[in-house]
């Protein structure tokens, strides 16, 4: 009884499922699996936007999907684009909460950087979503949603026009902490009757919950990248907390098993230059010594500066001479471009607007007061 009070109260929501879960769904209804994936394909390939149109499906079940399901998808609250291309959009919840995603075209791909929860409750000391405070996970619609919609606003098409052929879980949120949704919403990524794009084009960022990504590569092998930042764990502890929780060792050991026995997988460990901070040539010496075990490229962010952060970015030279010690010791190195800066799109500015129930904005606010009367 209860169940079914729920189910007329909020009929579900088709864009909250990967293909298996669609399928549950139709066969606890009474019906053939395969209509799940018909379904699928209006919704992924068509960008069908009600059941009306799905008309290789029964009437019946076309009645019954308007009666208890819907196609709720995040709504358009701003977009702004850059003088580079890249593009952000703020997309409003039905909760009121919003959030960001960005997307970066490039001359051979076009990349789509996706948000996993409302703000983050991991607190990393130069990232300004961390500044927000954090209120929730996103439900798998949300998450697929961003792309359905991004995709639409380009004017993509899974099967004749791909605009977006590429995915990193690396906008707001840490995405290991919204596991279930966050692998339901990728698989329908991957799916050939979802988005159809490649495990190796699908890339999951995490500021290292270890546990999970044992787990992770056990049920959704996708391309893994970690925000490492520092060699050393007392310096880590202070730039990515959850350090203290899963140090680097320990990290590192889950790295390795997460590419073992595929010779030609690497794990791209992100590192952000903060000037004086985790900058010098030593810093770099110990973090060749640190991956030496483990099949690894590098990606140096310049540390993206936002209001009231404590960081500098590192000087282009140091940068520079970062990278080529790391090359020297034979690990391959890129300096990520900084995309859309102008319009705050670029790594660590995401910002959306979270309902914070951490109260840490209002810490951060109170601080910051606190300094300019100083
Ligand atoms: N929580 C996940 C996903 C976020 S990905 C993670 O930590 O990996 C976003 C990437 O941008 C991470 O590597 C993050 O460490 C990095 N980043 C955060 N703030 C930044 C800033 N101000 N400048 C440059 N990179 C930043």
């Amino acid at each position: 009884m209860i169940e079914q009070a729920r189910s007329l109260d909020s009929p579900v929501n088709l864009y909250d499922f990967d293909r298996a879960g669609l399928e549950a769904l139709f066969t606890a209804w009474g019906e053939k699996p395969y209509r799940a994936r018909q379904v699928m394909k209006w919704l992924y390939h068509h960008q069908c936007e009600a059941f009306e149109g799905m008309t290789d499906l029964s009437r019946a079940l076309r009645a019954r999907l308007a009666a208890e399901a819907r196609l709720t998808l995040p709504e358009v609250a701003a977009e702004q684009r850059s003088a580079d291309g890249t593009r952000k959009w703020l997309f409003r919840l039905a909760d009121g909460n919003a959030i960001e995603t960005v997307f970066i075209p490039e001359e051979d791909r076009g990349t789509l950087c996706v948000s996993s929860q409302v703000g983050c409750a991991l607190n990393c000391s130069f990232c300004s979503t961390a500044r927000q405070g954090y209120n929730r996970n996103l439900s798998t619609a949300e998450i697929v949603g961003q792309l359905v919609m991004a995709n639409r606003l380009l004017g993509g098409q899974v099967q004749t026009r791909r605009i977006i052929t590429n995915v990193v879980m690396m906008g707001m949120g840490e995405p290991l902490l919204n596991f279930e949704n966050v692998v339901a919403a990728m698989r329908v990524m991957m799916d050939d009757l979802g988005f159809g794009i490649s495990k190796r084009r699908v890339t999951l960022s995490t500021s290292g919950v270890v546990p999970a990504i044992d787990r992770l590569r056990r049920e959704c092998d996708v391309s893994l990248a970690v925000s490492l930042h520092a060699a050393r764990d007392d310096l880590r502890d202070l730039l990515v907390p959850i350090n203290r929780k899963y140090p680097i060792d320990v990290l590192l050991e889950a790295c390795r098993r997460y590419v073992a026995n595929e010779p030609r997988r690497r794990v791209t460990f992100e590192y952000v230059m903060i000037d004086g901070v985790n900058d010098r040539d030593e810093d770099a010496r110990l973090l060749l010594r640190r991956l030496a075990r483990v099949p690894a490229k590098v990606n140096l962010i310049p540390f993206n500066p936002f209001p009231g952060s404590p960081y500098r970015t590192s000087p282009r030279e140091r940068i520079d001479a970062f990278r080529d010690r790391l090359h020297r010791g034979g690990i391959v190195t890129i300096t990520r471009r900084t995309r859309g800066d102008d319009i705050d799109a670029a790594c660590g500015q995401l910002a959306g607007r979270v309902h914070d129930r951490t109260r840490r904005a209002q810490r951060f606010r109170g601080r910051a007061a606190a300094e300019t009367r100083a």
